[in-house]
Order: C-alpha cells, then sequence, then structure tokens
C-alpha cells in the first residue's frame, strides 16, 4: 500500500520537526554558545571601589553548542 507507506513517510518527516523543536536556542548564551561571566571583584587589593569584571566564556548551559535539548 502505496497510500500507506506515505503517510508513515510524512509523520516520519513529522517527527523530525518535532524533534528538531526540542533543540533550541540556549536561553543563556542565546545560541552564541558563549555568554559573559561577570565576576564580582571584592574590595580590596589596592581598589577602594569592588567592580564586575566580564569575561566571555563558554556557555555551561549548552557546553558551547549553543543549543539545549529538551529530550528527557
Ligand atoms: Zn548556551
Amino acid at each position: 500500500m502505496v497510500k500507506g507507506r506515505e503517510m508513515i513517510k510524512t509523520f516520519e518527516g513529522l517527527k523530525d520537526l518535532i524533534v528538531e523543536n526540542y533543540s533550541e536556542e540556549c536561553p543563556q548564551c542565546n545560541g552564541a554558545g558563549e555568554c559573559e561571566v561577570d565576576y564580582d571583584m571584592p574590595h580590596g587589593f589596592g581598589r577602594d571601589v569592588g567592580f564586575i569584571d566580564t569575561r566571555i566564556e563558554e556557555c555551561d548551559m549548552c557546553n558551547g553548542s549553543g543549543e539545549v535539548s529538551n529530550h528527557e
């Protein structure tokens, strides 16, 4: 039955689409794979004002892939 096979094929295609949608852009780095990490620099070491140092690091939520999987 060709019709049935076609239906299965379509279903597989749909499944692929759904699976693809489960891989979402990482909310932490917005798909960049890296994100700015704020380091709170404390007072001291000759500074009288604390400041926040910002560095670009590999995103720990997606391990640098830029995508997070919602698969169980
Ligand atoms: Zn990320």
